[in-house]
């Protein structure tokens, strides 16, 4: 089998949705699965909407998936010159003419034809003159007179048009610029591209481009027109139903292998299996079944896949995912290496990365710092709560070795001397410690933020009633 070549193609009129990202990630896998290459081409032609920002927050998202890409980015805009080679190539070969009737004019058969009640067509009649150019004239695809375009859809099976359905398309418009369906088609083509996935709102361009790529007397790539994501009520999917840009996901902390695991099931799956790493999916992704029925995007699936991630996810790593999150505000100086140590004790306590950085600012801040919460102060920090912690605080300063073991046994001897139960010592203490009611093991915290800064934080509280 020759080399396997995809792409992905978005036009950077936005940042990177759920959508593309599952494309990408389809057309990433196969290439990845097969040793082939996957190619990244940047569709803006569309001078008015394509911004660089978008173009710049689309890298940047597929960087953050981990869909590295091979060979140079190609922009369309820069290849003007190789679409009006191939359209010359087309004129030369009579495959092509150009066409001087305006706008107005073909607005004028198609109505015609719809008054027929015909399919509203441009009714040929350039085809023969054997123009040249001239300022304002059009280059059209001469398209078979009769005939069907049958091709074999990865995921739709056999799809089959006839030609009547069509009519001559524009390839060069008047002010000279490629139509869209004769860029891709030199760009797929000259990119080597053996297989097109993409969304099925571009089915409908595939014939034409077919037609384009026979008139050139090209081999046509593979097609697969993967359906469009839906919500989970089955409706179009939209912010209503939670779908977001992939870089709103980063930013809400999400762990880029929840949502590749998340979006990789929306159309594909490997019998019951849910959870997959990526080089599993490397493993067993050969594109060949792929669902053509569309599939539900669930939020809280998304939400259920990056709790996973994050409990599986080592340390080190979580570290520097987690860092950007808590340099935010204030903690700038905050490091990898500082946070690695600390995460174990929010790790299972945390869905995704804010409420980690949430946690693991608490213990890197500093007692004059720490923010309490209003149930800390009312249930913790009340005069009888802080009533305890003076001895525990002098017991802990007395401590040689600040150790989870020491620090534990210090809360414990207390608490059995004073014959109480735990909690009404505990909570005081944690609230002191951390501002809240709930959180890590009261020694792991002690240990975490080391003897100084647990005293700091006790003498903090024991002076808010004073
Ligand atoms: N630029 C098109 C889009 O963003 C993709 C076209 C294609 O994949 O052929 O929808």
């Amino acid at each position: 089998m020759s080399k396997i070549i995809t792409r992905f193609a978005p036009s950077p009129t936005g940042h990177l949705h759920i959508g593309g990202a599952r494309t990408a990630l389809f057309s990433w896998l196969m290439a990845r699965h097969f040793g082939g290459e996957f190619r990244l081409r940047i569709e803006d032609t569309d001078t008015e909407r394509s911004k660089q920002e978008y173009t710049d927050s689309i890298l940047a998202s597929m960087r953050w998936l981990g869909l590295d890409w091979d060979g140079d980015l190609t922009y369309q805009t820069q290849r003007t010159d190789r679409y009006n080679a191939a359209i010359d190539r087309l004129l030369e070969n009579g495959n092509a003419y150009w066409c001087e009737c305006t706008p107005e004019e073909v607005e004028a058969m198609r109505e015609k034809a719809r008054a027929e009640g015909k399919k509203p067509r441009y009714d040929g009649r350039c085809r023969d003159k054997h123009l040249d150019f001239a300022p304002g004239r059009v280059v059209r695809l001469r398209l078979p007179e009769s005939g069907r375009i049958v091709f074999e859809d990865m995921v739709k099976g056999v799809i089959s048009v006839d030609v009547s359905e069509l009519d001559d398309m524009i390839l060069r418009r008047s002010d000279g610029m490629p139509t869209y369906n004769m860029a891709v088609v030199v760009d797929d083509h000259e990119m080597g591209v053996t297989h097109v996935i993409r969304g099925d709102d571009h089915v409908s361009n595939t014939p034409k481009q077919i037609l384009i790529y026979r008139a050139l007397g090209w081999d046509l790539p593979v097609f697969g027109h993967v359906p469009m994501i839906l919500g989970k009520d089955r409706q179009k999917l939209s912010k209503r139903h939670g779908a977001r840009a992939v870089v709103e996901y980063q930013n809400d902390g999400l762990l880029p292998q929840a949502l590749v695991n998340c979006l990789v099931r929306l159309g594909w799956s490997h019998g019951d299996q849910e959870i997959f790493s990526m080089q599993e999916l490397i493993e067993l992704f050969d594109g060949k079944t792929l669902n053509s029925s569309a599939a539900a995007f669930d939020p809280d699936k998304l939400r259920w896949f990056n709790a996973h991630y994050l409990r599986e996810t080592a340390d080190a790593e979580l570290a520097r995912l987690v860092l950007p999150f808590v340099q935010k505000d204030g903690f700038e100086s905050a490091s990898e290496a500082q946070l690695i140590p600390l995460i174990p004790l929010y790790k299972e306590r945390s869905k995704d990365l804010l409420e980690l950085a949430a946690g693991l600012k608490i213990l890197i801040g500093t007692a004059e710092h720490l923010e309490y919460e209003e149930k800390a102060l009312s249930k913790g920090l009340t005069p009888e709560g802080i009533a305890y912690l003076p001895e525990l605080r002098r017991r802990l300063a007395n401590l040689e070795t600040f150790t989870i073991e020491s620090t534990e046994a210090v809360i414990h001897g207390y608490v059995e001397e004073l014959g109480i139960k735990f909690k009404p010592v505990a909570q005081p203490l944690r609230a002191a410690l951390t501002g809240s009611l709930g959180g890590p093991g009261l020694p792991e915290v002690m240990a975490a933020i080391g003897k100084e800064e647990t005293l700091a934080r006790l003498d903090r509280a024991c002076a808010l009633h004073v």
